[in-house]
């Protein structure tokens, strides 16, 4: 209900849950199976019904005005949104759709609704959880809303099945939101390892004007707080303070488009590199699509993801396919799309200073960071949309047959 499959993802509401709807959405089709995504419509020139992919369409529901509404107003549109899924139901013969699968809590109110309506299964994925993102802000950013909690707890009470990313969400389920564990099901997402390959990083350095011998530490991703791009910034400060000689080399690439408040825009984090006195070595990309993206993760040492809180982090998973290791967090499902010390290294702090050793131990010291790369390589190949599709028409099947035993009914 609040992004657009057919949006760009990098900025604003559209990130990995878009990817992989189309990810998993296009897979389908492919396996004949008809997939239709309804989506709130958010321009007057948006056609009724739009093909996203042979056999995916994407239907455009008209639910408030088309702009200028935020997603903090979006739950006032839940009923207008669900009006016009039940209709363009109603226009089908009885029992035209098989599931739902409803993606954040938003959509997982209208899964509710219709599914209960057309009784059919509801399968249920959060891609975030705001009791586990309220208990990870950064500073200045805004908590979740309370609606939201109570809209996600509905949600989690009423789905057939619960999709987790990681078995570290799928414990946030069952633990801080009461979820059934039997109807908790751990899907990994994938990453697309076709757009995603190692190539040739000079080229990539070349495309984007960089010098071969640059130390290129990239941030890919929606500008916001919680992913704490300044992180980054401050670290190369750091890095720069110790090695001053790096100063010709070294270069910030970021790359994305702003998203929700505070700190996030670009010339926020231009200014943050003003006063820090780094501003010469930071460089900023637009969102990228197709294959320009590949070449910004190609053209870097490292890639870093220091966000406070991550569902999952295909950000990591695509530039690991690219043989680009990645230094994060240690948060929520980056210890799964990172492995330690072999594809890449998790951080357990946000200090900037800690970041520039950690950083500047794997990109200047070449043999380290090729032996990474090349893991890295191995690592990402372990995850695959397919599975990932395979998993969720598994889970899709499941969910229409009744609960064997539930755990409760076994301890009685
Ligand atoms: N992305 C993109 N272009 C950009 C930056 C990001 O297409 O310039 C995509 C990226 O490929 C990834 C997604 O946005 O698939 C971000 O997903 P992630 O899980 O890393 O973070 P989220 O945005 O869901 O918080």
């Amino acid at each position: 209900m609040h992004t657009s499959p057919l949006e760009q993802p990098g900025t604003g509401d559209a990130g990995g849950m878009n990817v992989y709807i189309v990810q998993t959405a296009t897979r389908m089709a492919r396996r004949g199976i008809a997939v239709e995504i309804f989506t709130r419509a958010t321009s007057s020139d948006l056609p009724p019904v739009a093909e996203l992919a042979p056999g995916v369409l994407v239907r455009h529901v008209t639910a408030g005005p088309f702009e200028g509404l935020g997603k903090d107003e979006l739950p006032g549109q839940l009923c207008a949104f669900t009006a016009g899924v039940l209709r363009a139901e109603a226009r089908h013969e009885p029992g035209y759709y098989d599931a739902v699968h409803s993606h954040y809590w938003l959509s997982g109110q209208v899964g509710w609704l219709s599914t209960g309506r057309w009784g059919v299964p509801h399968v249920h994925t959060p891609h975030t959880l705001a009791k586990v993102k309220n208990a990870a802000l950064a500073a200045g950013d805004r908590p979740e809303p309370r609606i939201r909690v109570i809209g996600e707890e509905q949600v989690v009470a009423e789905s057939d099945r619960l999709v987790a990313n990681t078995p570290v969400e799928a414990g946030q389920l069952i633990d801080l939101y009461g979820a059934e564990p039997e109807r908790v099901v751990t899907i990994p997402p994938g990453v697309d390892l076709e757009r995603f390959r190692p190539g040739d990083p000079a080229a990539a350095r070349a495309a984007l004007g960089l010098a071969p011998d640059a130390v290129v530490l990239a941030f890919v991703g929606r500008l916001q707080p919680l992913k704490a791009p300044d992180v980054l910034v401050r670290a190369a400060a750091e890095m720069l303070a110790r090695d001053p000689a790096l100063r010709d080399r070294l270069v910030v690439l970021i790359v994305g488009g702003p998203s929700g408040n505070g700190l996030e825009q670009p010339e926020a984090l231009r200014a943050l590199a003003v006063e820090l006195g780094v501003a010469d070595v930071v460089r900023f990309l637009p969102p990228q699509s197709g294959s320009a993206l590949a070449e910004a993760y190609r053209a870097a040492d490292l890639v870093a993801v220091p966000s406070y809180n991550e569902s999952f982090g295909l950000v990591a998973l695509e530039a690991q396919a690219c043989g680009t290791p990645v230094v994060a967090a240690s948060v929520g499902g980056l210890p799964v799309a990172v492995a330690d010390g072999e594809s890449g290294l998790l951080m357990t702090s946000h200090d900037p200073a800690e970041w520039a050793r950690a950083l500047s131990d794997v990109a200047l010291r070449p043999a380290r960071l090729a032996e990474l790369s090349a893991r890295a390589v191995d690592h990402a190949a372990r995850f695959s949309w397919d599975r990932t599709t395979d998993a969720l028409l598994a889970t899709y099947a499941e969910a229409a047959r009744p609960l064997e035993t539930s755990r409760r009914e076994v301890a009685v």
